[in-house]
């Protein structure tokens, strides 16, 4: 059977067995996009839902911390180095676009290598990303440490994912209990890692992000919901296994700790953040330049909270591909490539 073929039987089965509503949340930004890329959602029979959950880290990133890392490439001598996709997020209307004192890079590692090549600017790299980006982000410091790069640290908001879906979950008002949960993260984190969801009875599927994997993750879905099963199901299990990646682990534990973390949409969760610790705080940005993080509230109308949240699609913003499109972004969402908004605004779903 060809792949197109083997989804075409999938969309067939899937519409056989669903019998009642049900609500399923994407947790990662990829699954966002290859929904919307693949029309998944429109393959689906009308009384199952796919809403989006807070995978995008762009997203979930506050604007105070935002607005930390303008104010930093303000300062003379200091070099902000970022993924390019924090250059558009907004705080109180600047963004770091255009800023002088932004290197845009592709990796932890080149903005060190820019930082060793550059010994007059202090480097500070944005860490913004889950499990997934954060053991490279150790890994960048460890190295630092190793070659005594002393003008090199990082602002890390880094964020980790199951204290916000403990919460998203146990919300009455979103009903969510069935998750597609992210296969990058489960790569680093191993299955194991979201057994903690059978608490709130929450059923989940590892999946991957191509078509099939996504047609075959919600088939599984729908026959746990049928029949009333909780599980936590590895349907990855090429790349993913249930301890997941032990070296990539033993980094985060050796550079990170939880912490307390702001997050867009649902404001701070304890312990669902990622600091350096005591003994690398020569890489810690917050430590070295005494950084405050400024509460600053949403841009009027923008919903991105709520969608963050899985408690409305985008369409339902006033904004949407009215005031706000990509080209002129109002919220998070719209801004970053992996974000809701932008995935329903540029695959028009
Ligand atoms: S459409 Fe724009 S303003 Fe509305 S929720 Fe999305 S990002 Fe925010």
């Amino acid at each position: 059977m060809s792949v197109k073929d083997k989804i075409r039987y999938l969309k067939e089965e899937i519409a056989k067995i669903a019998k009642s509503d049900m609500q399923i949340m994407e947790v990662c930004g990829t699954h966002t996009m290859g929904l919307a890329k693949h029309g998944i959602r429109a393959m689906l029979p009308s009384n199952i839902k796919i809403i989006s959950g807070p995978g995008c880290p762009v997203c979930v990133s506050g604007q105070g911390d935002i607005g930390v890392a303008i104010n930093l490439a303000k300062r003379s001598g200091i070099t902000v180095a970022t993924f390019g996709d924090m250059l558009k997020v907004p705080s109180k209307g600047e963004t770091l676009l255009g800023m002088p004192n932004v290197k845009v890079v592709y990796s932890p590692m080149e903005a060190l290598a820019y930082a060793k090549n550059n010994k007059d600017q202090e480097v500070v790299f944005l860490g913004i990303g889950f499990e997934t980006t954060a053991p490279l982000i150790a890994a960048t410091i460890v190295a630092a440490d190793r070659d005594n790069v002393t003008n090199f640290s990082v602002f890390s908001v880094h964020k980790t994912v199951p204290e916000a879906l403990k919460i998203i979950c146990s919300d009455k008002s979103s009903n969510i209990s069935n998750l597609l949960l992210p296969g990058h993260v489960s790569a680093i984190t191993g299955s194991n890692y979201f057994e903690f969801l059978r608490e709130t009875k929450t059923r989940g599927v590892i999946a991957g992000f191509d078509p099939l994997g996504i047609m075959e993750s919600i088939y599984l879905l729908v026959k746990m919901f049928n029949d009333g099963c909780v599980d936590i199901i590895n349907n990855l299990t090429n790349v993913v296994t249930p301890a997941g990646n032990e070296k990539a682990l033993a980094l985060l534990d050796k550079i990170f700790k939880p912490t307390d973390s702001y997050w867009r949409g649902i404001g701070m969760i304890p312990r669902s953040g990622l600091e350096i610790r005591l003994d690398f705080s020569a890489y810690d940005a917050k430590v070295k330049f005494d950084l405050s993080v400024e509460d600053i509230s949403e841009p009027a109308g923008c919903r991105c909270g709520d969608i963050l949240m899985g408690k409305i699609i985008p369409p339902k913003c006033v904004h949407f591909g009215k005031g706000c499109t990509p080209l002129s972004p109002i919220g998070p969402c719209m801004v970053s490539s992996e974000g809701t908004c932008a995935a329903y605004y540029k695959y028009n779903v």
